[in-house]
This record gives C-alpha cells, structure tokens and sequence, in this order.
C-alpha cells in the first residue's frame, strides 16, 4: 500500500496547512464561543477547492481522491475542529449524490456545494433510533407525483445553515429495511422545520438540532438512488464519512500536543522546563505514537474507499471502523493527557485544550458509537 502523494495532492495538503495554521486556528475559540457556523471558513475551504477534492471536473471539483482530502481533514481539524466536522460531513452527503444521484440531480447541485454557496446536512438518526438507524419511523408516505414525509429527525448537525439535506425515511416501517429510502430535499420545502437546538459539552460551533417534517411533499425527482435501498446508500456514505471523522480526530489530536509540548517547553518548574520530566517526555511520546497509529489506520482506509471507487462491495467497512474507533479513542485520551501536563493552566478556558477535550469526547459518539464500531469489526472477523 503506498501513501506517498503525487505533487497535485501534496500541493493541495501544504496549501490546506497554510489555511489551518494562518486563518483557522487563530480564529477556533472565537468561533466555538459565538456558537454559530462559520461562513468565512466554509467559504475558504470552497474557494480553496478543498470542498471539492472528491468531485470529478466537470462539476467543479478537483478529484484528488481520499488520501489527499483525508490529509486535508486532519489539517482542517487541526486548525478548527468544527470547520473540520463541517467539511466531513458535506463531503460524504455531497458523495452521495455524486455515487447515487441522477445527472439531473448533479447537474442541479454538485457545483454549488463545491464553492461552498450550498451547505449540506446528513440527516439520519432519530430522537429513539440512533445506534439503531434501521429501525427509523420517519415516514414517507407514496403519493401522487412524490411522497408526503412525516416525522422526527435528531441530532442533525449544520441543519440549521444548510440548504440541503440527504434524508432516510421508511415507504413503510412494515417493510421493515426494504423500505429505507433516501431522499434529496432541499431545506425551504414546505413542512420542514429546524427545531430544537441541543446544548452541547462541546462544538459549539456547529449547531445540532432536531428536523420535523410535517406532511412536507416532495416531488418524485427528490428520489436519491432507488425506493428501498436507502440503508446501502447509508452504510456507503457512513463507511466515508467514519474515515472523515478519524482525520477529524487526528487533527485535533495533534492540535493538543501540539500545545503540550510547546507549553512543556516554556514551563518551568524546580528550575527545568517541565518536559525535562520523564514523566512528561513519557506521556509526550505515547501521544505522539498514538497519533502517527490513528494516521496510518485512517490513511489505509482512504486508500482502500478510493480502490473500491463505486464498487459498494469492496467498501473498506472494517478499516473504516477500525480507524474512526482508534482514532478518536486515541483523542479523549491524548487530549486529557494535554490537559494534565498543561496542569492548572490546561483546565482554563483561556487555553485551546479543555476545549478540545470536550470536543474529543463526541468524536467516539457520532457517525456510529464506538460500541457499533467494535460490533461492525467483530461482525467481519466473524464472517469469515
Ligand atoms: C454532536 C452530535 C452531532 C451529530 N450529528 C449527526 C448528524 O449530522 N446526522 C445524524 O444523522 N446523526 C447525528 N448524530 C447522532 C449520532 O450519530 C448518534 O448519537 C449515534 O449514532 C448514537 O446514537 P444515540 O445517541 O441515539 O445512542 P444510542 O443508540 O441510544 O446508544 C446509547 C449507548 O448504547 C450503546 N449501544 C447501542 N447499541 C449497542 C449495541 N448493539 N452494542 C453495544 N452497545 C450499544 C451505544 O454505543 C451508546 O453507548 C450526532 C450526534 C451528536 C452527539
């Protein structure tokens, strides 16, 4: 397996570097404070086309592949962990329409969700099925010329500033997972409204809030792929957006020891600068090895999804999941040891990482828990 980048990809990478280091991270405790989407950054991953990495030409896109757009997250991340989040999961929504969608559905949006002038949100869980996303009751009623949609989503991030929004919804809970579908809907439909805003432990700055559909009619063309094969539509974009959520861990991993070490550097206690510590070099180096292992699982997980291309069976699910679980449990603990060597001053709110600490802890609950992840593992081992 090679992961060594062709001079497009790593031209692309230092740029998205340069963007984290010089624009995202000075702004990243403002941003999350004001706890409202930031437009400026968004905007400047489209005009850098760093939205459009895994989109072919023709629809605006620079088709770099996975393993650049990967490096590109962790980057993100590392620069504003919220941005990063933002940029994984447009991306995968977005995918989803350039894998399923038909070409009058591409034609209409991909370029727009390219330059950043559209925003997409991912909405699948519910208010009682989350882990359990089979089992959602979001009903899409059959009528004529489209479907009338009633229920409840949860826990949707970005609902509130997206235009556009991938929706899975039961034909019929009778017909159990046959009748998952999924849906493209635009967010000014009528019978759409963004309800409750969830306060969060941390990611503020991007909103999460509950969808209720109210007799909201769609017309036909708003079918994304076909009627009851929503949940292979699900599980595809899942096992991308997972290895877009362990760059997003990376990064904000980095981003902690980053700070650590700088901080064990400055920091003087009993006459030396603290990382003259064993004890602090000790835990310096455990972040360090856990970051470059988390690196390397996601990195092999992109490389597979880009040598699967649209073959949905040879879709890296157990890599996918072996990254998004190592990687973000690497991050609550790399994060909590940044916080300790810091001491007193990493439990401020006027230093990054307690902002990252609360931020890590998510990262092992979305996109599928970590108990799912170990579930989805074990069920592949078992397979054979
Ligand atoms: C900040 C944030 C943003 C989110 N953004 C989105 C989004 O954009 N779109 C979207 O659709 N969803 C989103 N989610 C929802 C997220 O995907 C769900 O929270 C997640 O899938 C877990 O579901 P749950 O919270 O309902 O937990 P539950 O499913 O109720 O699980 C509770 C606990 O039981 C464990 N558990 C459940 N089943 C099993 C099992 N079979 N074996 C072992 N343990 C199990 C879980 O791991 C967990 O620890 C977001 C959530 C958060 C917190």
């Amino acid at each position: 397996m090679d992961f060594s980048l062709s001079e497009n990809e790593l031209e692309i990478v230092e740029l998205v570097k340069e963007i984290a280091d010089n624009e995202l991270a000075p702004r990243m405790v403002e941003i999350d404070e004001a706890s409202r989407f930031s437009w400026d950054n968004f905007k400047l991953l489209g005009n850098a086309g760093i939205l459009g990495m895994l989109f072919p030409e023709k629809y605006g896109g620079t088709d770099l592949g996975y393993l650049a757009y990967s490096l590109s997250v962790e980057e993100v991340s590392r620069g504003d962990f919220n941005t990063g989040l933002t940029l994984s999961v447009h991306s995968m929504s977005a995918l989803a329409i350039l894998k399923f969608g038909t070409d009058k559905q591409k034609e209409t949006y991909l370029q727009r969700l390219m330059t950043g002038d559209y925003l997409m949100a991912f909405v699948l869980s519910e208010p009682d099925f989350g882990s359990d996303a089979a089992g959602l009751q979001c009903r899409a009623e059959k009528v004529d010329g489209g479907y009338k949609l009633n229920g409840t989503k949860a826990w949707i991030s970005n609902a509130e500033d997206a235009h556009l929004f991938v929706v899975w919804a039961t034909l019929d809970p009778k017909l159990g997972k046959k009748g998952i579908t999924t849906f493209i809907i635009e967010k000014d439909t009528e019978g759409i409204e963004v309800a409750k805003k969830e306060p969060k432990m941390g990611g503020e700055g991007t909103a999460t809030n509950q969808i209720i559909f109210t007799d909201c009619f769609i017309p036909d063309d708003c079918l994304l792929g076909e009627e009851g094969r929503g949940l292979r539509v699900a599980l595809n974009s899942l096992s991308g957006g997972r290895i877009g959520v362990a760059a997003n861990a990376t990064g904000v991993s980095q981003r902690a020891l980053d700070e650590a070490l700088a901080y064990s550097q400055e920091r003087v206690q009993f006459d030396v600068p603290i990382c003259e510590f064993q004890g602090i070099q000790w835990k310096l180096a455990d972040m360090d090895t856990m970051i470059e292992a988390g690196r390397l699982l996601y990195q092999k997980a992109a490389y597979l999804k880009q040598y699967a291309g649209n073959d949905l069976d040879l879709d890296p699910i157990k890599e996918a999941s072996q990254a998004k679980c190592f990687a973000t449990d690497s991050c609550l603990h790399v994060c909590s040891e940044a916080v300790q060597i810091m001491g007193a001053y990493g439990y401020s709110r006027e230093y990054p990482v307690e902002r990252l600490m609360r931020y890590s802890k998510v990262t092992q609950i979305f996109e599928g828990s970590n108990e799912i992840q170990r579930n989805l593992i074990a069920r592949e081992l078992l397979k054979d």
